[in-house]
C-alpha cells in the first residue's frame, strides 16, 4: 500500500484550547476515510491541518513523502494544488458562471489554455450531472447543485486526494442524496478521499476506514462494519447511541 498522507504526532491548539493532542495516522492511496465524531471535537481543524491551511503547533504532515510543515510557501502552494477541498459552504465565485468557476483555477494557477480548461470543465459537469447549467450563475442553482459544482471545481485541478468537510451539512435533506452520489462515484473511481461527515449511511457503505475523533484523539478506527456494529470504546458507544 502506498502512503499518501502521513500524519505524525499532530498537535494543534488555539490559545489554551488543545484541539488535537497527538494524532498519528496514515491515509493510503485509493483509500476512503470517513472522520466522524461529536461537534467541536476537532474534525475541521484536523482536515485543515492536512493541507496546512491551519499550521500545526507540532508534529508533521507528510504528503507523498514531503513534510508540508517544513517547506517553503511556494512548495506548499504547489503541493496543496494536489489536495482538493470541499467545504460545507460551497464558496463558489458568485460573479462567475458555473463553467467559469470550474475553469478559472486550471487556467490561472496551472496556465492551462482556455479551450483545454473548458473541455475539461464540460467533462466534469457531465460527471456531476450539471451539463445543462454551465452558463448559470451560482445564485440561480440549488444548494445541492452548487455543491456539485464545487466538487467539479476541485476536481478540475486533478487532485491526488479530495478532502471534504461536511459537504452535505448545509443542504436541505432532499439534496443530500445527489451530492453523496457524486462522492460515491468518485470513491468508486479510485479517488483517495478524507471525508468529515455526519452521514452514517455513506460512511457505512463507502468508507474503507472510519476514524472516530473525540477529545483530541482518534479514539477508535476500523472498517465501518466493525465500528458501527461493535464499537469498542465507551466514547464511540455513547456517540453512536446518540445519533443512530
Ligand atoms: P468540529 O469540526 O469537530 O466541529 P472544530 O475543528 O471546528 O470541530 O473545532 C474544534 C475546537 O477548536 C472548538 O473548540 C473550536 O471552538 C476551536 N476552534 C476551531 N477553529 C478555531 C479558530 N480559528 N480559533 C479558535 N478556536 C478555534
Ligand atoms: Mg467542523
Amino acid at each position: 500500500m502506498t502512503k499518501m498522507i502521513e500524519i505524525k504526532n499532530l498537535m494543534k491548539k488555539y490559545g489554551k484550547n488543545i484541539v488535537l493532542k497527538g494524532i498519528t495516522e496514515n491515509v493510503n492511496k485509493g483509500q476512503v476515510i470517513c472522520v466522524i465524531g461529536p461537534s467541536g471535537s476537532g474534525k475541521s481543524t484536523f482536515l485543515r491541518c492536512l493541507n496546512v491551511l491551519e499550521k500545526p503547533n507540532s508534529g508533521k504532515i507528510l504528503f507523498e513523502g514531503k513534510d508540508l510543515t517544513n517547506i517553503s510557501e511556494k512548495e506548499l502552494c504547489a503541493l496543496r494544488e494536489k489536495m482538493g477541498m470541499v467545504f460545507q459552504s460551497f464558496n463558489l465565485f458568485p460573479n462567475m458562471t458555473v463553467l467559469e468557476n470550474i475553469k478559472v483555477a486550471p487556467m490561472r494557477v496551472k496556465g492551462i489554455a482556455e479551450d483545454e480548461a473548458e473541455k475539461k470543465a464540460k467533462q466534469l459537469l457531465e460527471k456531476v450531472g450539471l451539463s445543462d447549467h454551465e452558463n448559470q450563475y451560482p445564485a440561480s442553482l440549488s444548494g445541492g447543485q452548487q455543491q456539485r459544482v464545487a466538487i467539479a471545481r476541485a476536481l478540475a485541478m486533478d487532485p491526488e486526494v479530495m478532502l471534504f468537510d461536511e459537504p452535505t451539512s448545509a443542504l436541505d435533506p432532499e439534496m443530500v442524496g445527489e451530492v453523496l452520489k457524486v462522492m460515491r462515484d468518485l470513491a468508486d473511481s479510485g479517488m483517495t478521499m478524507v471525508v468529515v461527515t455526519h452521514e452514517m449511511g455513506f460512511a457505512k457503505e463507502v468508507a474503507d476506514e472510519v476514524w472516530f475523533m473525540s477529545d483530541g484523539y482518534i479514539q477508535e478506527k476500523g472498517n465501518p462494519k466493525d465500528f458501527f456494529n461493535a464499537p469498542k470504546t465507551d466514547r464511540a458507544k455513547e456517540f453512536l447511541a446518540k445519533i443512530l
